[in-house]
């Protein structure tokens, strides 16, 4: 017995329980089976992460350089998402999408951006923010009409962000001033990803500013839509060809069946799936992890000093193995929060806990990685470099590493508090 209450301090009599693990129990029912370990996956999902491997390797790989110069990804590349059903992983197969679970989904974003995180990037953000709301909030009819094309024909791009609002996000300044049977939007957006080819735009405005945030509905815009412009792509430290571009709404006149979901949940829909989000990015950054791991290792065994492999040297290895134990961890802490989820259980904080881990060990695995390679890594001859820029996006979109630090902190307290 752990001698709990001949200690007696005063610390030890306030203890109290956290009574999160109890309830992750509840939701077990007492006949599953003992759950398997994180890294077993199914045979699905196996046969997926697979074949993306493949693909990526032999069709995506020859092209990375050349989309990162062009600022954009090739249209041979987005063709060949849509062909591999990968631009609707989870939306069911009656829309064209692929029908695969949520954790599939993520082993996609990971191989993906073992090769090319901007390419990730590009699939990850159309599938956890654009298609998950409009399979989850859609009427029938939107579904028929939007995601049958988000899977076969066109990306989508989810729009939060604004110059003056960021972190801060539900201080949005977009309005949708109601006109009739129609509303009328106003105001600008920043940095949405995928804007440089997106069909359909998922737009958060405020319908009633008098009720503050609870005034945000979500609006679906076509692109061709009179007083939607699109601004030329942002130049970027990295994900380079990912198209980042502000997005501009005057007078943007939608008819009221254009409303996602119900009107004036805009702020739920946006934090509700942003938290899905993430784990996106987690996945994002432990492939981009692994890409740069599998690019430096064989190098530090081949390359000599001093008449030995650089491996053979601690000061190289030990490192390496720290590192890789950092980057197990992350995948643990990713495929939990994904599990979590696809189990509908409660996953926000695995969720930030896995985003903030797996973007913060990225920064020091790249810049480690160019360590171990020398001046070779310095050079964009070899593929390090760019995935030391491509990590410093983990620690800022779908909320920075403080935000994670602060929704965490605060479930922490909830926690203890109950
Ligand atoms: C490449 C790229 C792609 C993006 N794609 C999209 C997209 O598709 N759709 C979309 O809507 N948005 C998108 N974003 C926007 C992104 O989500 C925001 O940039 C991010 O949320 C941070 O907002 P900000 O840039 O305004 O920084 P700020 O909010 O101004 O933050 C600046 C710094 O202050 C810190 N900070 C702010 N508030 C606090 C606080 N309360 N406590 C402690 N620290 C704090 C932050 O952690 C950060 O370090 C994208 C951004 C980039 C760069």
């Amino acid at each position: 017995m752990f001698p709990l209450r001949r200690v007696g301090s005063k610390i030890l009599e306030q203890w109290r329980a956290p009574v999160v693990a109890a309830k992750v129990h509840k939701n077990y029912s007492s006949d599953v089976v003992t759950p398997q370990p994180l890294s077993v996956l199914t045979e699905d999902e196996l046969a997926m992460k697979d074949t993306i491997r493949k693909l990526a390797t032999e069709q995506i790989a020859p092209l990375v350089k050349k989309m990162e110069d062009e600022h954009r990804i090739d249209d041979s590349i987005r063709q060949l998402l849509f062909d591999n059903g990968l631009m609707g992983i989870e939306t069911p197969t009656e829309y064209s999408g692929s029908g695969c679970g949520f954790l599939t989904m993520m082993l996609v974003v990971e191989e993906l951006s073992r090769v090319d995180p901007a390419v990730a990037a590009y699939v990850d953000i159309h599938n956890t923010l654009v298609n998950s709301l409009f399979m989850k909030l859609g009427t029938e009819e939107q579904k028929q009409k939007y995601l049958t094309k988000l899977c076969t024909e066109y990306a989508g791009s989810f729009c939060l962000t604004e110059p003056s609002s960021g972190s801060d996000a539900f201080a949005l300044k977009t309005v949708a001033k109601k006109d009739g049977e129609h509303y009328v939007i106003s105001g600008s957006k920043m940095w949405i990803s995928n804007s440089d080819v997106a069909g359909v735009f998922l737009v958060m405005a405020n319908a009633d500013p008098s009720k503050g945030y609870k005034g945000i509905t979500c609006f679906i815009v076509e692109r061709d839509t009179p007083g939607l412009s699109v601004a030329k792509p942002e130049t970027k430290l990295g994900i380079r060809a990912s198209g980042t571009c502000m997005v501009h709404f005057d007078n943007v006149r939608v008819h009221e069946s254009s409303i996602l979901g119900e009107y004036g949940k805009g702020y739920k829909y946006a934090a509700g799936f942003l938290n899905e989000g993430r784990i996106g990015i987690a996945s994002q950054m432990i492939g981009l992890c692994q890409g740069c791991m599998d690019a430096t290792i064989p190098y530090t065994l081949e390359r000599k000093q001093f008449g030995k492999s650089i491996y053979s040297f601690q000061g190289i290895s030990y490192q390496i193995a720290h590192l890789q134990t950092q980057l197990e961890a992350a995948r643990l802490l990713t495929y939990n929060a994904a599990r979590l989820k696809e189990h509908n259980m409660s996953f926000v904080k695995e969720a930030a806990m896995a985003k903030y881990y797996a973007s913060e060990i990225a920064q020091k695995l790249t810049s480690k990685c160019i360590d171990f390679m020398g001046g070779v890594g310095f050079t964009r001859d070899f593929p390090q470099e760019k995935f030391f820029r491509d990590a410093k996006i983990g620690t800022i979109y779908e909320g920075t590493s403080n935000m994670q630090l602060q929704t965490i902190a605060k479930l922490i307290e909830k926690e203890y508090s109950q």
